[in-house]
């Protein structure tokens, strides 16, 4: 049965007991069987070298949308970047309360995941975390449009990537269903900031919106090199 537009049939458990999405529409099975699932602790990296990563990000007028656990910024096209010598293409970021992945033994308050794909549909995120400490001037905008009910928002994308991109990187899922895999995943090691109200704002709008923790089965997880 097709949802209403705007409604999904699936919701985030506590972030810690498997949400076994497939119990409620069969075609998220790869959510609960699927062996390359997202996130996971990044700490289990079993591997260190440096992913060579060049990134273009900027300003960008973005259509936003708001649903239950749901804060995305859809942008224009020609912002990305170039991983494994393919280039990926921005499509949009969204924003998670608290950060899916787990690195240096915490959930950090916040995430965005920056969501790409290649000319032939491949898929890569960036993710980068967020601790509370100063502003953030990308944030700013999303929350003034959001209280403003503005349909746009104007922001620069480069306010979300740290300046050192440093990545973790390995193949995961999308995080949402239909959970599908052979996402290139690329987790920032700096950390940046978001003041402790821009972070208590976006929890009351997105809630708890941290998929659980997944196995990490035979996966390749790279840290960067110390
Ligand atoms: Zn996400």
């Amino acid at each position: 049965m097709a949802a209403p537009e705007g409604a999904v049939d699936w919701v985030y458990g506590d972030g810690e007991l498997p949400e076994k999405w497939s119990i409620t529409n069969q075609n998220y099975a790869t959510c609960d069987a699927g062996m390359m699932q997202s996130p996971i602790d990044l700490d289990s990296a079993n591997a260190q070298g440096d992913i060579a990563l060049a990134a273009s990000y900027g300003e960008t007028a973005g259509e936003l949308k708001l649903a239950p656990g749901k804060v995305q910024v859809v942008v224009d096209p020609g912002m990305g970047m170039i991983s494994g010598q393919r280039l990926f293409s921005l499509l949009q970021f969204h924003l998670h309360t608290p950060s899916e992945h787990r690195m240096n033994g915490q959930r950090y308050p916040l995430t965005a995941h920056l969501v790409h794909a290649t000319a032939t549909g491949e898929l890569a995120v960036l993710g980068t975390m967020f601790r509370p400490g100063a502003e953030n001037a990308a944030i700013a905008k999303i929350i003034e449009a959001a209280q403003d009910g503005a349909k746009q928002v104007t922001l620069d994308v480069q306010d979300l990537v740290p300046e050192d991109m440093r990545v973790y990187r390995y193949m995961g899922s999308l995080t949402t269903p239909p959970c599908t895999e052979g996402v290139n995943w690329h987790v920032a090691d700096t950390v940046l900031e978001a003041s402790p109200a821009q972070i208590a704002a976006l929890e009351q709008m997105l809630g708890q919106s941290a998929r659980s923790m997944q196995p990490l089965n035979k996966r390749l997880v790279v840290a960067p090199a110390e």
